[in-house]
């Protein structure tokens, strides 16, 4: 019996080949055990309505369970639309919503055959709710149909909100073509649409785009004739943040000694080592250091600043040579990967490093840290904004009494319209005391609001801008900094769930929110960025230093810090421990996990209602204290680094040099004339 084929399955066959040939084994396996197809065991979503007429749906178990509820809830919300549109007319329903399959009892194949007996397409209702299609080899189900032209317009609603992705178009033409097919109709659609978590409905012409619909077509005849003898591969991408595979893939590249484990390197660094014949971890660090000196010498030639910072290297290399005393020099003597050299070395001191963490067992907390030279920090920083000259090690302000520590936690789907910082939480001292402030997004009752969120970020800003002016009017000025650990988590989230655009750094988020504010928040805040007072603490340590760890994320950091989640006898992480269930555990640097189990917590706390559970203040206070450690966290490397410069001989007599104007002092300029010109006119 050939493979069975669904759009979710291609959307993530299109970004993962190997993704599919594991289904397609499974496939196998299930049928080989009288089981039928491996995705048969759906159970169906009940959807009730509480006493309000609100609908209700299970709470989910865990983040992807999640993320398809939200899918189902922002369908329920375009059924409601289309109901307004399309009010039912003398006795007959302009909404029709095709029974429901009952899986327990009946396979997808059953179910479609019920459905159209009779047809409901011709029935001809005007708009056709979740309607099943089985069509040369691919199944699914077509969230609405709308009649006209004497055929019927596939709308599929997404959580996306900017705009829809090439894998809910291909789903949109596997509907088309079913229409086409379909007895009642014989006629291809001329449009497909998506709704989108916005509100907005984004239409495509299916001629222009039928081409890439037929070519794939033909490819993924190909792929099920295969099946799963297809000699695929997994390579980590977009897919793997919500894949059933990961685990699974993950202890294939950790015995293959995978590349990809290495801190900061990026799919085509991987695919030119491999090509190089370079294929593991080991293999790269293996590279003999004459071999890198012979490559620097040769691009110094053209003038490239690269060095090897001898002193530092000699301690790798000898370390390293206890876990790897014999390499296969001969094999590696004339490598020449087609990657600039600067990102070879990065990468092979990077190899180097892990290597010797994992060959020595080494606790993250005793990783061994490989600080750059003074050049190195330098030329990283040469081509960088002026604002961001704090980015590094050799400028990095030391601690004052006015600093502040700052985190955030968002959810990037509080509902389909809309994402929400929902938690601003820092550290400020009081009489000599660092305390701890939290500062919700949420009106009187406890309910997140986006208006609330605005007026948070302006107190916020304005805050910090009051803070610094006293700093500087005192004798002599004092320094003030924001210190923050960016958020990659915040961005991973948004690409797993809807908008690959959201943008994880702070003063980035600070500008959106106050984008249509008063221009007067938006001088102060871009005063405040114009003297360099945010300071991101991972650009930091990513300009200034190595880690024989597989990340730089706070989560790994703060513990070569010093600091430990387990001795808070309160908070003990509890986020963290609710979100290893979450969410497939930590996609290996522990980022995605820690940000979901915020959102999931979140979730289940301000969106109850529709889950039809109690609000649970603890969960409030179990992602508040995850946010209190995440703040005390970013004290604490702070000082950590100030304090190993100057422990480090090599880092001796820095200090903060004086930068270039940046474009800032122009804008600023710019905004503080308009104020002048509304006040005054
Ligand atoms: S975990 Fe990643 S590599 Fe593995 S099948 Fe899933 S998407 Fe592909």
């Amino acid at each position: 019996m050939p493979h069975m084929l669904s759009p979710s399955k291609i959307t993530a066959w299109m970004v993962c080949e190997h993704y599919l040939t594991l289904k397609f084994r499974d496939d196998d396996r299930a049928r080989r055990n009288g089981f039928g197809n491996s995705d048969q065991n759906k159970t169906n979503e009940v959807l009730t309505r509480n006493e309000e007429g609100d609908l209700v749906i299970s709470p989910p178990t865990d983040f992807a369970d999640l993320l398809q509820k939200k899918g189902i809830l922002h369908e329920q919300e375009c059924l409601k639309e289309y109901r307004k549109e399309y009010p039912d007319q003398e006795g007959m329903n302009s909404v029709f919503e095709v029974p429901q399959a009952v899986w327990e009892k009946e396979t997808f194949s059953n179910w479609t055959k019920r459905v159209e007996d009779p047809n409901p397409l011709e029935v001809g209702y005007p708009i056709i709710f979740q309607m099943p299609f089985i069509h040369k080899g691919i199944r699914g189900i077509a969230d609405f149909l709308e009649e006209g032209g004497g055929t019927y317009k596939p709308v599929d609603s997404k959580l996306s909100r900017t705009g829809a992705k090439p894998g809910h178009l291909l789903q949109l033409l596997f509907y088309a073509e079913a229409v086409e097919a379909n007895p009642a109709i014989s006629k291809r659609p001329s449009e497909v649409a998506v709704a989108l978590g916005s509100g907005e409905k984004e239409s495509f012409k299916v001629s222009e785009f039928w081409w890439f619909w037929s070519r794939l077509r033909r490819k993924l005849e190909k792929v099920v004739e295969i099946g799963a003898n297809a000699q695929t591969k997994p390579k980590k991408c977009s897919h793997c943040g919500i894949c059933e595979y990961w685990k699974e893939c993950e202890s294939e590249w950790r015995k293959e000694d995978s590349l990809s484990f290495i801190s900061g390197i990026h799919s085509g660094h991987k695919e030119a080592l491999e090509e190089a014949g370079i294929t593991t971890m080991a293999k790269l660090a293996s590279l003999p250091k004459k071999t890198i000196q012979s490559l620097i010498d040769e691009e110094q030639e053209e003038a490239s600043a690269v060095s090897l910072t001898a002193d530092m290297e000699e301690e790798i290399e000898e370390n390293f040579r206890e876990v790897m005393p014999k390499t296969d020099d001969d094999f590696l003597e004339e490598i020449r990967p087609e990657i600039k050299t600067k990102q070879l070395v990065r990468l092979w001191k990077q190899a180097r490093l892990q290597l010797i963490s994992r060959e020595n067992n080494l606790e993250i907390k005793d990783a061994p840290i490989h600080f750059f030279s003074k050049a190195e920090m330098k030329e990283k920083m040469k081509d960088r904004d002026a604002w961001k000259r704090e980015e590094i090690l050799l400028h990095l302000p030391e601690c004052t009494d006015y600093d502040i520590y700052l985190d955030f936690e968002g959810h990037p789907f509080l509902t389909p319209q809309s994402e929400i910082i929902f938690l601003f939480g820092y550290l400020e001292k009081v009489d000599d005391e660092w305390i701890y402030q939290e500062k919700w997004s949420e009106d009187k009752q406890g309910y997140p609001d986006k208006d609330i969120e605005k007026e948070k970020a302006k107190a916020l800003v304005r805050f910090f801008y009051e803070r610094y002016k006293e700093c500087q009017a005192m004798v002599p000025p004092q320094e003030m900094h924001v210190y923050h650990y960016n958020h990659t988590e915040r961005s991973l989230l948004g690409n797993l769930t809807t908008d690959a655009d959201q943008s994880s750094s702070m003063v980035d988020i600070f500008q959106n929110m106050l984008a249509t504010e008063d221009l007067s928040d938006r001088v102060f805040l871009d005063e405040l960025v114009e003297n360099g007072v945010f300071v991101d603490l991972l650009a930091v340590v990513r300009n200034s230093l190595q880690a024989g760890l597989e990340s730089l994320s706070l989560k790994f950091m703060e513990q070569v810090a010093g600091f430990d989640r387990s001795l808070d006898q309160e908070g003990l992480s509890v986020v963290a421990e609710i979100s290893s269930d979450s969410i497939a555990d930590s996609r290996s640097d522990g980022d995605i996990t820690q940000g979901a189990g915020a959102v999931f917590e979140y979730e289940l706390y301000a969106n109850h209602a529709i889950y039809g559970i109690p609000r649970d203040e603890n969960r409030k206070r179990a992602i508040a204290k995850y946010n209190k450690e995440d703040v005390d966290a970013t004290q604490l490397l702070h000082m950590w680094l100030l304090e190993q410069r100057r422990e480090a001989e090599s880092l001796e007599d820095a200090g903060v040099e004086d930068a270039p104007p940046s474009i800032f002092s122009e804008r600023i300029q710019e905004l503080k004339e308009k104020i002048l010109e509304q006040v005054s006119g």
